[in-house]
């Protein structure tokens, strides 16, 4: 019987999770480590910071999900890994010490590079867990009049929320807007396309933007953060009354010592989803050095390629199935300037855009639908 480990109770994770557990149908041990035992559905924090939904109706507990499918929760934090000797070593609740594994899945996502940006710490907001996205939300709603600022610093990997939340602030400051006591910018530190990994939306998008009076503003790579101005490594100096950035990304520097990191500390797999340079490791979600922006739906198919090529190696076969690159996201814009974007990023003949109403119902539908599915 061999023991499959797997860090991280995100949708990397618990995808992968669920797929060894129906592949393999109790025939090996898996074990999920992850320090909180609830899952959050990120993709629907925007709607938790404007008051559509409560924190229960995007979280869950792990450990019942886990449970039924016969996986083995332990609550804990991996604190780094020692691939010649297949152990890794954890500090929590269920365990502190040494955890040995046959295969290792890392699953355990992205850093928050705050400290990066002097003074994001002490003066900007994010929307990236549940506590933050409600303090965000609380903030707004008491906002009267000014400058409100919201956008992605560099190497920020996540323009989807930066857009959902301008959309959802010129919604709840439409007569404002109107009257001229509020203002909505949005800034990204490079062009549209560069944030989307090169996907050509820039027409829909700044329509949209136009349409609801928000002002969008490219190439402000934000360096600093004071009480008043967000500054830029290119010299801009932006005023704001309430600002909401998503900030640089980073993988763990904790993998650095087994050489499988690159230059932000993300780690490096081959198109199998398996870890360059170490034996009998995947892994996949927001941890992977993979260009371009992070999404869920990436991580849950990078899972699913993982547990597949796992159940090959379990059954002396060749793994093969192989991940392809490519972005399908909603960006919801409550109402008829939502977008679908479906586009390759390692080939930008793949793509297809379209716009509607629709596409908001949809996203919304898909977010209640994960919500019912992990009860
Ligand atoms: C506000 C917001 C909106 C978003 N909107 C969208 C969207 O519309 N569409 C879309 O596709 N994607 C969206 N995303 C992105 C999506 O949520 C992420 O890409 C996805 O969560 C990545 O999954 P993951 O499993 O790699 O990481 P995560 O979901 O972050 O999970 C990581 C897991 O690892 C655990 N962990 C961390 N460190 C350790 C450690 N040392 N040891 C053990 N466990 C550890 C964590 O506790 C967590 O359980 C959004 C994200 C945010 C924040």
């Amino acid at each position: 019987m061999a023991k499959i480990l797997i860090l991280g109770g995100g949708f990397g994770g618990l995808i992968t999770a669920e797929r060894l557990a129906t592949a393999l149908a109790g025939e090996h041990e898996i074990t999920l480590v992850a320090p909180t035992r609830r899952f959050t559905f990120y993709p629907a924090l925007v709607r938790l910071a404007f008051g559509d939904l409560n924190p229960e109706d995007i979280t869950f507990d792990l450990t019942e999900k886990l449970s039924t499918i016969g996986v083995r929760f332990v609550q804990g934090e991996m604190l780094d890994i020692d691939a010649a000797n297949k152990t890794v070593n954890i500090a929590g609740e269920d365990v502190t010490g040494k955890l040995h594994y046959d295969f290792l899945v890392i699953a355990t996502g992205r850093r928050l590079g705050t400290e990066l940006v002097p003074g994001f710490f002490e003066y900007s907001h994010h929307l990236l867990g549940t506590g933050a996205a409600l303090k965000f939300g609380a903030s707004a709603s008491n906002f009267r009049q000014g400058r409100i600022v919201v956008g992605l610093c560099p190497e920020g990997r996540l323009p989807v929320p930066v857009c959902e939340a301008a959309f959802a602030l010129a919604k709840r400051f439409k007569a404002e807007i109107e009257a001229g006591e509020i203002h909505i910018s949005v800034i990204f530190p490079e062009s549209l396309s560069a944030a989307f990994g090169g996907a050509a939306l820039h027409k829909e998008l700044e329509a949209a933007f136009a349409r609801n009076h928000i002002n969008v503003h490219y190439d402000i790579p934000i360096s600093e953060i004071t009480a008043d101005h967000v500054h830029s490594s290119s010299g801009h100096k932006i005023d704001y009354d309430l600002l909401m950035l998503v900030p640089p990304f980073r993988g763990n520097a904790a993998f650095r010592s087994e050489g499988i990191v690159d230059e932000a500390d993300f780690i490096r797999v081959n198109g199998l989803m398996k870890v360059a340079g170490i034996e009998n490791a995947y892994a996949v979600g927001d941890i992977v050095a993979f260009s371009g922006p992070k999404f869920a739906h990436m991580a849950v198919r990078q899972a699913e390629v993982a547990a597949a090529n796992l159940v090959a190696e379990l059954n002396e076969e060749t793994p093969e199935r192989s991940y392809y690159h490519e972005i399908a996201t909603v960006i919801d814009a409550d109402g008829p300037d939502s977008i679908y974007l479906h586009y390759g990023i390692w080939d930008d003949s793949m793509y297809r855009l379209k716009k509607g109403r629709l596409w908001g119902w949809a996203k919304e539908a898909h977010d209640a639908w994960w919500q019912t599915r992990n009860l």
